[in-house]
């Protein structure tokens, strides 16, 4: 069919950039194949295809925080996440020890202060680790159609060298932003990043966001409207961290990346993408990943400032 063949065209473009390297800081990801890569699309009628790797398993690292951001204000609400979290693009790196000056919230959700915050309001401020990571998994297989897991080597070796991360846990509760344990909600959001999925779960993912919530395949209104809203609008203006303009200008919808190498991108009413290549640019993107999005948003008109 045309479109595994266009799909594996892509690629193939896509493969002459051997720029970038996989991220250095967590031990598995810096060994990870960087010859690997896959694409794929999943239409709001339900239809996916994928081509290159598609089989293959990463972490999904960042994109995760795109639905557990949508998790927080389905349990807490958006007024109580809204005045934990900002929404405003930070311009920093995704790691940055940094509050906003008067507020002292997180910059916005799809940066690591603001998804340690996301990932501390699920189910509630008393919960366990365990409780928040039980239905941060199950709402992201509900997503994805199917039973994922955790990779315990990636947790195991990210959790070795949390210490950034960490003291972004301890600057939220001296902010006085997250009032459990630091070390407990850390521990928990370098658990939801070490979920892995292939091209293929996360293009339905991205397309339940872009279908009103409202699975693709299985027809389940998943995601709140509100918070569907909510999330595309924040993947827009912070999803692609301090790339964020160039992406917006560039490839016109809104995405998130994950260090593993991930990205996914939404076009609300029509199309989930998702491309994964492990070698990352200097702020933390898949060089191959933008450079797939680029050019499916180019051939298929995809910008969203685009008239059809
Ligand atoms: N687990 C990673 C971290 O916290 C996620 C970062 C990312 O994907 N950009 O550093």
């Amino acid at each position: 069919s045309p479109i595994p063949d266009y799909l594996n065209k892509v690629l193939e473009n896509a493969r002459a950039n051997n720029d970038g390297a996989p991220a250095a800081y967590i031990e598995t990801l810096a060994n990870a194949d960087t010859s690997k890569m896959a694409v794929a699309l999943a239409t709001v009628d339900g239809k996916v295809y994928s081509a290159g790797d598609d089989q293959v398993e990463f972490s999904i690292q960042s994109i995760s925080k795109a639905f557990v951001y949508a998790l927080a204000i389905e349990d807490a609400g958006l007024s109580r996440v809204l005045e934990k979290i900002g929404v405003e693009p930070s311009g920093e790196k995704f790691n940055q020890l940094s509050l906003e000056k008067k507020t002292n919230r997180p910059m916005n959700p799809m940066i690591n202060a603001g998804a340690i915050t996301a990932h501390s309001l699920v189910v509630g401020p008393d919960a366990t680790a365990e409780e928040r990571t039980d239905r941060i998994l199950n709402s992201l297989s509900k997503l994805a159609g199917r039973q994922l897991h955790v990779d315990e080597e990636v947790y195991e070796a990210e959790l070795r060298d949390a210490d950034r991360n960490m003291a972004i846990g301890y600057m939220l509760k001296a902010a006085g932003i997250i009032s459990c344990d630091p070390r407990v909600v850390v521990k928990g959001y370098i658990r939801q990043c070490a979920i892995t999925v292939n091209v293929s779960d996360l293009a339905i993912m991205a397309a339940t966001l872009c279908n009103a919530g409202v699975h693709p395949v299985t027809g389940e209104k998943i995601i709140p409207q509100l918070s569907v809203r909510q999330v595309l609008s924040v993947m827009t203006t912070c999803g692609m961290y301090d790339a964020a303009g160039d992406w917006v200008s560039r490839v016109g919808f809104p995405a998130k990346s994950g260090v593993a190498g991930g990205i996914i991108g939404t076009l609300p009413g029509q199309v989930g993408i998702a491309a994964f290549s492990p070698k990352l640019d200097e702020r933390g993107n898949s060089v191959r990943g933008v450079i797939i999005c680029e050019q499916l948003s180019n051939d298929m008109g995809l910008h969203m400032m685009d008239v059809s």
